[in-house]
């Protein structure tokens, strides 16, 4: 698979998160739900150090919900604080300031013992692009903010946005890449759209998919494309070919795949969950 991310560029978004973690309370890790391992990157882990952090899985509405109750759980084990959000249909996002305050309780308790009133909790948000930064800054701050740089390695003078509690946000979402070390990864993050479709030729991707719902969702796949128990458990390249001659009347391989992976964007094939929770010694 070829993904350029250039080592000064991957360098500087690097170094300019770590300058602006100096200016934190707390982290807020942005997944998205479908993909609670493959939206990790691989620098955060080595950067964020011992700052506190929340993971917010967010694009819960698109994710399996007994996945995310998994993931949360996993998470939760490992005395990590997680929580699952929908940042496009839920409007105050309380759920969070409830968790900053939880997070912060030994630091509050300090302000408030030496008589601190006004004191701010100050965060920010990291991810990599297209999980939902820019949407949870703007609904904590209530208003639409000009979030500055969604790219790796942005540079910008940080301004504080104020939320309704005394959490502050910097305007500068801390932007890192997807770590595609792994093509499995590579095409959970191609199939959500959260890199370039350019990167993986569409019929892989596509029987990618296929393969993944028969193993995984195989009712839905059945009920969506009518297929009848011996279609179902095709080889996934086979159902490919079979859907292709059912839609187009012909071998256009190419627009059978692009409308997989659009039901499964557009949510036709129902809630999924890409990556599966570890269990130990798998
Ligand atoms: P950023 O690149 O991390 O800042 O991501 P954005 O905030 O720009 O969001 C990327 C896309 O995901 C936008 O089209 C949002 O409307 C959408 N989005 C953000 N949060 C959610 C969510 O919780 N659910 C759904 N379905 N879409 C979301």
């Amino acid at each position: 698979m070829q993904i350029q991310w250039y080592p000064g560029h991957m360098n500087k978004a690097k170094n300019q998160i770590q300058d602006r973690l100096k200016l934190v309370d707390l982290v807020l890790e942005i997944r998205d739900a479908r993909l609670p391992q493959s939206s990790t990157n691989p620098v955060l882990e080595q950067i964020i150090k011992a700052k506190q952090r929340i993971i917010i899985l967010n694009k819960a509405d698109l994710a399996d919900p007994l996945m995310t109750q998994q993931w949360l759980r996993d998470l939760q084990a490992q005395q990590q604080m997680a929580l699952a959000l929908d940042a496009q249909h839920t409007n105050k996002l309380q759920v969070i300031q409830s968790a900053v305050q939880e997070l912060m309780q030994a630091k509050i308790q300090k302000y408030q013992q030496s008589g601190v009133r006004n004191y701010k909790l100050r965060a920010m948000c990291i991810g990599i692009p297209n999980v939902g930064k820019s949407t949870i800054l703007n609904k904590l701050v209530g208003k639409k903010v000009a979030v500055t740089g969604n790219k790796p390695g942005v540079t910008k003078n940080q301004n504080w946005l104020k939320t309704t509690s005394n959490l502050e946000l910097l305007d500068t979402p801390g932007v890192l890449w997807p770590k595609i070390d792994d093509e499995q990864v590579g095409y959970n993050l191609a199939l959500t759209g959260a890199i370039s479709d350019r990167l993986i030729p569409v019929q892989d991707l596509a029987v990618y998919a296929l393969e993944f719902w028969q193993h995984e969702y195989p009712d839905r796949l059945q009920t969506n494309y009518q297929l009848t128990e011996q279609e179902l458990v095709l080889p996934p390249a086979k159902l490919l070919v079979y859907l292709t001659q059912k839609w187009t009347g012909n071998d256009d391989f190419e627009r059978a795949s692009r409308r997989i992976i659009q039901d499964i964007r557009q949510g036709l094939l129902g809630q999924y969950t890409l990556d599966r929770v570890q269990v130990n010694g798998e």
